[in-house]
């Protein structure tokens, strides 16, 4: 089924199909932080994401958001549609945390009345650069129209996390979409996961997401684990 590898990012790779209009995707155990000066490989730690980021597109995809998850191939790979990524990061924010406490005088754990919308310029050579509108038009990574329906999906998209993880003990300060295009369509693609969120536990603040391993702050295993026992139980029967 496998082809070619097409890319290898930090914690994905990404393979061509004999069928041009899909292509696999998988999770490996590898992962890094700050621009990729610290990186790792720990293990599990591909399958949880995988199977978190399936059973989040399979919800997002229930409540009529298209994705490009198609099926699980195995533990950690996945069919999805071939899509042209938007070099976009955008990133919704429901209580500050990371680069915003950083950037802005805004303190950790600050809770927004309105989500903030985030857009980065996907790009390791200028460092992921915040974007608007006019910049994004100018670079071409994006139309006018694309920019609006993107922001439109990101809210709809956290609203629904943000109800879902509620209801399974998980808050969800941030997390980072991508988007892809395919025949005109935009749809989410990438991954949701451990790696792409921040994830604190309800009760006690804890982080379950990667700034465990951002800040040495434990088990990384294990608190993945705990975050797929909570959103995919079904993998633990
Ligand atoms: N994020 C990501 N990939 C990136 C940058 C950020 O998945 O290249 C996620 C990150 O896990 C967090 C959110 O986006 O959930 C906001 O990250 P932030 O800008 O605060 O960056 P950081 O604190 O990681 O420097």
């Amino acid at each position: 089924m496998k082809r070619e590898q097409l890319y290898s990012g930090k914690a994905k790779t990404i393979y061509s199909t004999e069928d041009p209009s899909r292509y696999i995707s998988e999770f490996r155990d590898s992962l890094t932080a700050f621009d990729g000066k610290k990186k790792g490989e720990v293990s599990k730690k591909g399958y949880y994401n995988a199977q978190i980021s399936k059973k989040l597109f399979d919800l997002l995809e229930s409540k009529g958001i298209k994705t490009h998850y198609i099926k699980m191939l195995s533990d950690n790979e996945m069919l999805v549609e071939a899509v042209d990524i938007i070099k976009i990061e955008v990133i919704p924010r429901n209580i500050a945390a990371g680069s915003i406490t950083r950037k802005y005088p805004i303190k950790e754990g600050t809770v927004f009345k309105n989500p903030v919308i985030i857009m980065d310029y996907k790009s390791d050579e200028y460092g992921d650069p915040m974007l608007n509108e006019d910049i994004a038009v100018v670079l071409g990574v994006a139309t006018y129209e694309e920019i609006a329906i993107i922001r439109q999906l990101a809210l709809k998209v956290n609203d629904i996390l943000i109800k879902y993880l509620d209801e399974r003990g998980i808050v969800l300060p941030d997390f980072k979409l991508e988007f892809g295009r395919k025949n005109g369509q935009i749809m989410v693609a990438d991954e949701i996961s451990c790696d792409t969120c921040r994830f604190w536990d309800k009760e006690t603040g804890r982080s379950m997401d990667k700034d465990i391993f951002r800040f040495d702050k434990g088990d990384l295993t294990k608190a993945y684990e705990e975050v797929a026992k909570r959103i995919v139980p079904e993998i633990f029967q």
